[in-house]
């Protein structure tokens, strides 16, 4: 196995999980260029991690899920990404959603036990829609424009979400909107299958086409008081740990175009060259580039991850950390693929190699939150305060 994974095992459940992980992910690396290029959803990965029970991962246990906590999280969703990125973004979101609600406990107990044994029982998939043609990014703090209008004892929801990564697959939305007329920001739980639900096929984009994140249409969709699920919680919120999935998504990508490279500087033998590019010293420059990219990005993303474990008096103070993380890594990981693309040249650029997917893959990584400029403002304020 490559050093660079050896570094973060650390206990035998962790080898187990990830044993069972790198071999599906080393399958999903085989089909990634086939949904990439139609622009599908990635159904038999998602199949296959639902056999192996990943979809329990941070359910806790006494639901009947793995429980297991963010440093590991983190460690598999890497390993998943290096396999095919979109696959590992949308399993992150469905499992971030259910380590932040198993670590701040907010939601109503019976509710989310109710929801975590149909994880467990019958391998359902959740997402947060909350990203609106209006507000653009939610954690900008724009009010949805989203719906939810009270009528007896049940809600009425209209708005669209864009964004909704796993549209095709997805059996619960939790859906951010307006409650009534209090000016207040709720979430809702919403079934995919409610009357008055549907998908709209918008997501054309370059980069992660096989997230699927499309527009989620609600039209006077009914549902129970008890699908408020949250309401405005201000300062009180724990910082966004779970988020850390998405610079463990990029890196993973970027792991795969570092081995990407790096094979391809072991096997290129030009004519012009004695031996294959890897012994060039300015081949070898951008290897080792590579190397202390990852290294860097890795020790930090894996640091932070682990004190967020290991320290949990320390987790309200810690949002400044974990959004330097996002910023980082996810930088360092847009910096690894063009490095590799460089090191392979233009046969980097051709449709066959999976260089140009993980090229436009890490983009997305930008526009995932927190953006970056959040980040460094958020950095300069506490240095000022
Ligand atoms: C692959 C992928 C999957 C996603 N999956 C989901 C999902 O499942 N669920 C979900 O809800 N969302 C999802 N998102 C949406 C994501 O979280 C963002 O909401 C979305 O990418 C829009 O971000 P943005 O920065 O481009 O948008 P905007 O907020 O519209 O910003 C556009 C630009 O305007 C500027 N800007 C806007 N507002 C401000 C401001 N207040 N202050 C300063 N500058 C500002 C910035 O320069 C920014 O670059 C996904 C996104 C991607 C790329």
């Amino acid at each position: 196995m490559d050093y660079l994974y050896e570094t973060f095992i650390k206990t035998k459940k962790q080898r187990e999980w990830f044993d069972r992980i790198d071999t599906l992910a080393s399958g999903f690396a085989k089909r990634a260029d086939t949904y990439d290029q139609k622009s599908e959803f990635p159904f038999e990965n998602v199949e296959e991690l639902k056999k192996a029970g990943y979809l329990s991962l941070t359910v806790p246990t006494e639901f009947g899920g793995a429980g297991l906590s963010l440093y590991e999280f983190v460690l598999l969703q890497e390993r998943i990404a290096t396999g095919d990125a979109a696959t590992a973004l949308c399993l992150g979101w469905h499992l971030g959603c259910f380590l932040e609600l198993a670590e701040e406990r907010t939601w109503d107990e019976e509710t989310f036990k109710l929801l975590c044994e149909k994880v467990v029982n019958d391998q359902v998939l959740v997402n947060r829609a909350a990203t609106e043609p209006a507000t653009g990014s939610p954690t900008r703090g724009g009010m949805p424009q989203t719906t939810a209008t009270r009528k007896n004892d049940e809600w009425i929801i209209n708005g669209r979400k864009t964004f909704t990564s796993m549209a095709p697959a997805l059996d619960y939305a939790i859906v951010s909107a307006q409650i009534g007329d209090t000016g207040k920001k709720g979430n809702f739980m919403i079934s995919m299958k409610s009357e008055g639900v549907r998908i709209e096929e918008t997501w054309d984009t370059v980069a992660m086409r096989g997230t699927r994140s499309d527009d989620l249409i609600m039209k006077d969709v009914v549902v129970q008081n008890s699908a408020l699920v949250e309401q405005d919680r201000g300062k009180s919120e724990l910082p966004k740990a779970w988020l850390l999935h998405i610079p463990a998504c990029y890196i993973g990508v970027a792991v795969a175009a570092r081995n990407e490279a790096v094979q391809f500087a072991k096997t290129y033998k030009p004519n012009s060259l004695p031996g294959p590019i890897g012994e060039v010293p300015e081949v070898q420059r951008k290897v080792g580039e590579m190397e202390l990219e990852l290294l860097h990005a890795r020790e930090v993303l894996y640091s932070v991850a682990h004190r967020w474990v290991d320290e949990p008096h320390s987790r309200m103070q810690m949002g400044p950390e974990l959004m330097a993380v996002k910023h980082i890594v996810t930088n360092a990981a847009a910096r690894v693929v063009d490095l590799a693309m460089r090191i392979v040249g233009a046969r980097s650029l051709a449709m066959s190699s999976p260089l140009q997917r993980h090229y436009r893959d890490v983009r997305a990584g930008l526009h995932n939150p927190p953006m970056d400029d959040m980040v460094i403002s958020t950095l300069a304020k506490r240095a000022l305060e």
